[in-house]
């Protein structure tokens, strides 16, 4: 029995731990997936003990994905976001990042390409940068529009973008043809990032938001604009760290039924 696991902090409300358990189940593999609270402090003992255990991988989550850059063998696209979300045990400590990957095949499931398309996404952090080197790689023109706006110039020069502050929002949200919500706004409750009237038919807007029906989703929808939420980047991200782990195709349906199923329990109160 190979033992994979996510390790972060606080990581209690986790679905990967089902979702992946529902792909081992459904390809028949003797794998089991547990979630375990590590600081950031403990990574690098936590990595160390679970390769001499002979664990089969790990995703690793906030606050641990930047950190863990030190302590692995990143690959070239890694360690160009900067995080590692993914991390298997060869001879070396190795760390892969599946978060751009997953964020794409979410797009292309709901029948959006990227090439060409003006990608208006905000937010500037683990996952801005993660979909930021992959879009660029597939050909999207982007702009970057982060609170802290340094932040948000830094990561557009890296991929040949333009970087603005949420000021500038509302003379660019009209223009793009694709409006990605990469920051933890929707998540909690708060002001909305623009104002609704700004979204139009046409427009894809894709909230990477996956525990609950944000409001700009709601807006998206209400202004005829195609609403994506973040369930099927979570899935696929997951389906990129399976792929490294076991070299077989991931199970994609039994992942996100599983994940599906697992929301709808919290959303009735059954945590
Ligand atoms: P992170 O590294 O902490 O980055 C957070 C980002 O949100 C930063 O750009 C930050 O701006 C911005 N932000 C936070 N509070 C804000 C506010 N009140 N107003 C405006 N901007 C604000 O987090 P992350 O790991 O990238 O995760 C971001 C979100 O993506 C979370 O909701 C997470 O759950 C979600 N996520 C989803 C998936 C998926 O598979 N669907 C995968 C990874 C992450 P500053 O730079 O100015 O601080």
């Amino acid at each position: 029995m190979k033992v994979y696991g996510i390790l972060g902090d606080p990581i209690g409300h986790s679905l990967s731990p089902v979702m992946h358990n529902a792909a081992f189940r459904k390809m028949m593999l003797p794998a089991c997936y547990h979630a375990f609270c590590v600081s950031s402090d403990r990574l690098g003992p936590a990595l160390k003990g679970a390769q001499a255990l002979g664990f089969g991988g790990l995703n690793l989550t906030i606050p641990l994905k930047e950190k863990a850059l030190e302590l692995v063998r990143p690959d070239r696209l890694a360690e160009a976001i900067g995080a590692v979300n993914t991390v298997s045990f060869r001879e070396e400590i190795c760390g892969y990042n599946t978060d751009g990957w997953g964020a794409l095949r979410a797009l292309e499931r709901y029948g959006v390409s990227v090439r060409g398309r003006a990608v208006l996404m905000i937010g500037a952090g683990g996952a801005a940068r993660a979909i930021a080197y992959t879009l660029e790689q597939e050909g999207a023109e982007i702009t970057i529009a982060n609170r802290d706006v340094r932040r948000g110039e830094d990561l557009a020069g890296s991929v040949g973008g333009l970087g603005v502050g949420l000021e500038d929002l509302p003379a660019l949200v009209p223009q793009a043809d694709i409006i990605i919500n990469a920051t933890s706004v929707g998540m909690k409750e708060g002001p909305r990032l623009f104002p609704g009237s700004l979204l139009h038919s046409g427009q894809v807007v894709f909230d990477i938001v996956y525990n609950q029906r944000t409001e700009l989703l709601e807006d998206a929808s209400s202004a005829g604009a195609q609403a994506i939420d973040g369930v099927m980047m979570l899935v696929y991200q997951g389906a990129g760290s399976f792929e490294i782990w076991t070299g077989q195709k991931a199970p994609v349906d039994v992942m996100e039924k599983a994940v599906r199923e697992s929301l709808l329990g919290r959303t009735a109160g059954h945590t």
